[in-house]
């Protein structure tokens, strides 16, 4: 997939290049870089067949490439064959890379992501944000930041770009959180609070837990619909390998289905959303536990050994999601539905309940519903390998950053 988290970037990845010989050579650089980054390490020659390209094209290619440091050579491969060996190419561990960041609302984490998908730097800080003001928040972020930007410095790698996951919606400009009720933040532009020396993009986590599923789960379908939650519920829809933004980008908003029309007040100014049925403070309180720090810990711990009421609470959710996604699976037909985030640690005691009702409610052979192996990781992964997927698809607007 090619597309950044969103289409209004104004420079890098996914931009339609044009159609000159500059829009063709850019392109095949990418072409070149997807190639060795996804079956490197590889000779000229072994790029040269796989892109269909002449091995002196390829060669100008990759030589440009390695002059900006995204490419690196191994040194000769196969000395025992006749003729002059190969040099085998890969991407340069050494090179730019993504600094990923997530708010969370308990938690601030930053890490750096080098070209071969590899976590070379990582900061995570346990701090309550709820109802703090966006400066402040920021600020920690931004030192956290330096940090694992000074770390990563000091392995040779130089940042690409900042990509910030958050609880809430955000503007198609990529910088502007419209709303985080969780966070109680609206209207806030990040873009001026965070440091101004990187190209930021800023996503919704549950976009940027879908990539990641996308770009490093197992197996995974090009057409899902990935399910996670931290107190608010999110979805993304991925269709045919792309995230589906929709018209302002608010794409995705699961937690605000109704599953009861005439349930409990919601804070969107709805009713019986589903959120107030399986959000992680629904549960909790429907289990007759107080919310606090590490809720899915708490939930988890209880549904092991044994805890009725907090067993018969997951079931409720899980019937609950069931209901929404019914809606969701009948209107987009995806090839399956992934739970991640903090969903997938609860999975053992939603998915029975889940998987009967979605059974129950869609025609046919029922949607499989699986559960992401990146758990609580996936947004933070997403918003940095976003970066390094942008580097991936236009190598040479990096290069000409340098
Ligand atoms: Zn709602």
């Amino acid at each position: 997939m090619s597309a950044p988290p969103h289409k209004a970037r104004p420079a890098g990845p996914g931009r339609a290049l044009p159609d000159t010989q500059q829009g063709m050579r850019r392109r095949n650089l990418s072409r070149v870089m997807h190639t060795v980054s996804a079956e490197g390490p590889l000779s000229r020659a072994a790029v040269a067949s796989r892109i269909g390209l002449t091995r002196a094209a390829v060669s100008t290619l990759v030589d440009e490439l390695i002059r900006s440091g995204l490419l690196e050579e191994l040194g000769p491969e196969r000395p025992g064959r006749v003729g002059r060996p190969g040099s085998a190419l890969a991407v340069s561990g050494r090179g730019p890379a993504g600094i990923g960041a997530e708010v969370g609302v308990d938690h601030l984490a930053v890490c750096a992501v080098d070209l071969r998908g590899r976590v070379r730097a990582r900061a995570v800080r346990h701090v309550p944000n709820r109802d703090r003001s966006p400066a402040p928040v920021l600020g920690e972020l931004t030192e956290l930041t330096h940090r694992v930007v000074a770390e990563a410095e000091g392995e040779g790698l130089w940042p690409a770009g900042l990509a910030v996951a958050v609880p809430g919606l955000v503007a198609r400009d990529a910088r502007t959180v419209v709303r985080a009720p969780n966070l109680g933040w609206q209207d806030t532009d990040l873009g001026e609070l965070l440091p101004a020396r990187f190209p930021l993009t800023v996503a919704n986590e549950a976009n940027f837990g879908a990539l990641a599923e996308l770009w490093l789960g197992e197996d995974t379908p090009r057409d899902f619909l990935h399910v996670s939650a931290e107190i608010g519920i999110g979805a993304a829809v991925v269709v045919d390998g792309r995230l589906l933004h929709g018209n302002r980008g608010f794409a995705g908003e699961l937690g605000h289905v109704p599953v009861h029309p005439d349930g409990p007040p919601c804070a969107c100014g709805g009713r019986g959303c589903l959120e107030q049925y399986a959000g992680e403070e629904a549960v909790l309180r429907a289990a007759g536990l107080e919310p606090g720090e590490d809720r899915v810990g708490l939930l988890a711990g209880r549904a092991e050994q044994g805890d009725a009421e907090v067993r018969r609470a997951l079931h409720d959710a899980g019937t609950a999601l069931g209901i929404a996604l019914t809606g969701a699976v009948n209107l987009l037909d995806p090839e399956g539905v992934v739970l991640g985030g903090a969903l997938s640690g609860l999975a053992p005691w939603l998915l029975p309940s889940l998987r009967s009702e979605l059974a129950r409610r869609t025609a046919g052979p029922a949607c499989p519903v699986s559960v992401s192996a990146l758990g609580p990781e996936g947004p933070l992964l997403g918003a940095a390998h976003s970066v390094v997927r942008g580097v991936l698809d236009d190598p040479a607007a990096v290069a000409e950053r340098d």
